[in-house]
């Protein structure tokens, strides 16, 4: 099979059947062999229906149906299990994303060697209020993530090698950095293409306000921290404790020796509770014993983790 196209969705009754058939004429005009993955993220209308209905004329798509709504990296991660094809397409229902773009993506994939391609929106549709957080969400998670190359990283519209979905964990919000899990995973043949964009035609959008916004970057730091001290949080806890602790032994030694020397010369001295680098020592002795601690703990858990040695091996022969 040539193709999986992945679509999570959460009430876009409106949308399915067209997207279908879109998708449908696409695939015939180029011949592809495919499969459509409808995930149906626990919606309340009747988009579970539509999907049943389509899938009784229509042997290649598949549905899943969760019980209740999760998110969209919940949904991403049980279509990229079920997906069979080759190239592994994932694009939004709510025809924001055109299905014409696929075998430009698909091309990319199979003769260019990217291990994903991930779409731009250049000309974005969407209000202000989503397209200006946007933008310096991108600017972090560039930075942060080293993957100099990309605009948005958000885009629903993506292309992986097969290989590249079957290997990551899309969890919790994660979507949102698919590239840099792919990264971390060792997948570094990361590419873009601009993408065509349409205003939503059905239904409003299920990602406003700000919660997007504070979860997002909190989601970035997590990755961040979890890709760099995830197996050994002792480097960074034990690092940051021993300064500390260093810096506050130092710092009482000097305090308590200039009072020894004030004190056999006869000079004004006073009591060393009295001096505030006392206090300023103290705290930082406990803060770096408490952060050590911390790292001891983070190894015993990352040790007893399922895990652990969790290698991302290529291949086995
Ligand atoms: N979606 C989902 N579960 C959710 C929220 C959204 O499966 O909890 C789907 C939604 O149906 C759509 C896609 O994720 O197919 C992108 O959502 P939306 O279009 O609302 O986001 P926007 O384009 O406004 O960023
Ligand atoms: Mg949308």
């Amino acid at each position: 099979m040539d193709l999986s196209i992945v679509v999570p969705l959460y009430n876009e009754e409106e949308s399915i059947p067209e997207l279908y058939q879109w998708i449908d004429r696409v695939m015939k005009e180029n011949n592809f062999t495919y499969e459509v993955i409808f995930v149906n993220d626990g919606s309340t209308d009747r988009s579970w229906e539509i999907i049943e209905r389509l899938k009784d004329n229509n042997s290649n798509i598949k549905g899943i149906k969760f019980r209740r709504n999760y998110g969209k990296s919940p949904a991403l991660f049980c279509g990229f299990e079920q997906a069979e094809g080759d190239v592994v397409i994932t694009m939004d229902a709510d025809m924001q994303d055109s299905p014409d773009e696929i075998p430009g993506l698909y091309q990319m994939i199979t003769s260019e060697g990217y291990d994903m391609v991930s779409g731009w929106k250049k000309k974005r549709y969407d209000p202000l209020s989503k397209t200006l957080p946007t933008k310096l969400f991108n600017a972090t998670a560039r930075r942060v993530s080293g993957i100099k190359n990309l605009h948005d990283f958000n885009c629903g519209l993506k292309a992986y090698r097969k290989d590249v979905v079957k290997n990551i964990e899309v969890y919790g919000e994660m979507h949102r950095y698919i590239p840099y899990l792919a990264k971390n995973a060792g997948f570094n043949r990361i590419g873009e293409k601009i993408v065509q964009h349409q205003a939503r035609k059905f239904g409003t959008t299920k990602f406003g306000g700000w919660n997007r916004f504070f979860n997002g970057y909190l989601d970035l730091l997590s990755l961040w921290f979890l890709s760099r001290f995830g197996i050994k949080p002792m480097h960074f806890f034990g690092l940051l404790g021993s300064l500390m602790f260093i810096f506050g032994f130092i710092a009482v030694i000097i305090v308590g020796a200039t009072k020894l020397y004030n004190m056999y010369n006869g000079m004004p001295y006073r009591l060393v509770t009295d001096s505030p680098y006392f206090y300023l020592s103290l705290t930082a002795m406990i803060i770096g014993t408490q952060l050590f601690l911390t790292g001891f703990i983070g190894e015993l858990i990352a040790r007893n983790s399922t895990e652990r040695n969790n290698y991302q091996i290529e291949k086995v022969i």
